[in-house]
């Protein structure tokens, strides 16, 4: 099998900036070298994929991590997870504070094996007790998540996210998200949860969402792509188009196969995203409807 590495870095309908053009898509090249080098150095599918995710943790231009949206109250509340296709077990912390990558806690956790989902100060607990270091707020806010919450301007949606499967034909998934700007403290979205915004199942496919996670939860969004290939023999690609046609919100949604057949949907007008195929250059693409170049 031909190693992939997908990587996405939210659907969203806003615009992008001319200044941040560059940055985001040298972050989105970045994330997907990043994946490709931890498959070449030897990597399982979920430890690329979390290479690649805090890559865009680190990049102040996408939200998770440093960069994220701020909630009601102006604080960072972030969500993460990860799933490994081979065993089908997950790891996931919601609602976590002052972490810069928590999806390096939720692959500790998937790897403690003990619970699937931790939130809140329980969350920061375990991460503590891991030797994670802890980041004070203010090193996680940028001047423009402060600037858009004081103007209590909602952001889009920019979460990120990988799918990888890699030589032997195993794939796993990651996302992380700050989540919507201006959400209640306490909410969590689609992306911690396992068949909401990420799944990861080597019978049929890893997936990583994007968009409205309300919706996306309801919808049991990355679960139903998995199904699809699972119960109606749908490819991979067909199954994200099917999801997507019933994701009641905005919706982005990456998927690889065990074959390393992709799949990218999106509803929004953009789709920012880069794709690493074997040795091949990383193609990117911002606009949902724009081919991987
Ligand atoms: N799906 C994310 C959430 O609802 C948001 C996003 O994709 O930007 O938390």
């Amino acid at each position: 099998v031909t190693a992939v590495v997908l990587v996405h870095g939210g659907a969203h309908s806003g615009r992008i900036r001319p200044e941040r053009e560059a940055p985001i898509r040298a972050g989105l090249r970045d994330a997907a070298e990043a994946g490709r080098t931890a498959l070449r150095a030897g990597a399982g599918p979920v430890e690329a994929a979390v290479a690649a995710v805090a890559v865009l943790e680190d990049c102040e231009h996408f939200n998770a991590g440093y960069g994220a949206a701020l909630n009601d109250d102006g604080e960072v509340e972030l969500d993460a997870a990860v799933m490994n296709g081979a065993t089908r077990r997950a790891g996931g912390v919601a609602v976590l504070s002052g972490y810069a990558n928590p999806v390096r806690i939720a692959q500790a956790l998937l790897a403690e094996g003990r619970h699937v989902l931790l939130a809140g100060e329980g969350a920061a607990r375990f991460a503590e007790r891991g030797g994670f270091e802890r980041t004070p707020h203010l090193g996680l806010v940028t001047r423009r998540r402060f600037r858009r919450w004081h103007r209590e301007q909602p952001a889009g949606h920019d979460t990120v996210g990988a799918v990888v499967c890699d030589a032997h034909g195993r794939v796993g998934a990651a996302t992380s998200t700050g989540g919507p700007s201006l959400k209640a403290a306490g909410r969590v979205g689609d992306s911690p949860v396992p068949g909401g915004g990420i799944f990861a199942d080597d019978r049929s496919c890893a997936v990583s969402a994007s968009g409205s996670g309300e919706r996306l939860l309801e919808a049991v969004a990355a679960h139903d792509v998995a199904a699809r290939l699972s119960y109606l023999g749908l490819r991979v690609d067909e199954a994200v188009g099917a999801v997507l046609a019933r994701v009641e919100g905005n919706a982005g949604l990456i998927a690889v196969d065990p074959d390393g057949n992709v799949g990218i949907a999106a509803n929004t007008l953009l789709f920012r995203r880069a794709l690493a195929t074997g040795d091949e250059p990383v193609r990117i693409a911002l606009l949902a409807d724009e081919e991987l170049r």
